[in-house]
């Protein structure tokens, strides 16, 4: 939408509503997500002067995501509903108990606003139609501190990183992804959600290399997994939910059961196979620290 068309149609949005906004009681309880702007929450409003659409929060969120039906979006009547909220909020009014800080990039990261309890402002320039992530307490441990380690959410147990990206010490080459390692047979978690486009089972041995991979189109980016013993349902084409059960740990494509661990491989676009790692000396793969941040992990 042209800022003209916005500004036009948020001029309309006020005339119809008129004097109700003062129509919406606080319930007792904020419930998040329901489109409407309660005590306790967070809420960005499509246009300027918490206008037209709301979109109520009462957690931080990383990453909005882009495209329906993934992304975070408007809930509430007016102008926008339905529309994604990423790089789209004209305003907000924080009515929840921490100061809440709306950033320009994904994960809590670059040029910020914050919203003190109480404050209802329009963002300012830079931020308005450019908010990418919000946290609640900046700082105090509600969102950046909050995230989880990769290594505990790739097994819903705790796990162990033994060789971090590009991180070989005794083999020739440049790691491409993160290996962590818990004990043969666990439960092998989803990281990301996004579609299954490949999986190749593999067998137990160094020759047997298994591959799992998961596009998510609104990050447009594919997460790998290598070395696991694939579940016998996963089907490709199938949706993978973050956080679903997708194999068992296991040391397909590894030399010994000793050294069993699964390889997290994060690569830009739709890709069905790893990048290769051992005896290759060209890094394909960009870091994938701030990528594993936006997504509500540190690399640990
Ligand atoms: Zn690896």
């Amino acid at each position: 939408m042209t800022m003209l068309t916005k500004i036009l149609t948020a001029t309309t949005a006020t005339v119809a509503l008129g004097g109700s906004l003062l129509a919406t009681a606080a319930p007792a309880s904020a419930a998040a997500r329901d489109g409407v702007c309660q005590s306790g929450e967070f809420c960005y409003y499509f246009n300027s002067n918490t206008q037209g659409s709301l979109s109520d929060f009462t957690t931080s969120v990383p990453n909005y995501n882009t495209t329906q039906p993934t992304c975070y979006d408007y809930k509430g009547p007016g102008n926008g509903k339905g529309k994604c909220i990423k790089n789209a909020a004209a305003s907000a009014w924080n009515r929840s108990g921490k100061t809440v800080r709306v950033y320009f990039n994904s994960g809590y990261s670059g040029a910020y606003q914050d919203f003190a309890p109480g404050a209802k402002a329009n963002l300012k320039s830079g931020l308005k139609n450019q908010n990418a992530s919000h946290e609640f307490g900046p700082g105090s441990g509600s969102g950046s501190g909050s995230r989880k380690a990769m290594s505990t959410s790739l097994y819903s147990a705790s796990g162990t990183i033994t060789c971090g990206f590009d991180g070989y010490k005794n083999t020739a080459g440049r790691h491409e992804g993160i290996d962590i390692a818990r004990g043969v047979g666990a439960n092998v978690y989803a990281l990301t959600a996004g579609q299954l486009i490949n999986v190749a089972r593999g067998s137990t041995g160094r020759s047997g290399l298994s591959t799992i991979a998961v596009y998510n189109s609104s990050l447009n980016k594919t997460v790998i997994y290598l070395h696991s013993a694939p579940l016998s349902s996963l089907r490709v084409g199938q949706t993978i939910r973050k956080g679903q059960v997708i194999a068992k740990e296991s040391w397909h494509g590894v030399s010994s059961k000793g050294a069993a661990h699964t390889h997290v491989e994060m690569r830009p676009g739709r890709q069905t196979r790893a990048a290769k790692s051992v005896g290759d000396s060209r890094l394909e793969n960009p870091n994938p620290t701030s990528f594993w941040n936006s997504q509500g992990y540190s690399v640990r």
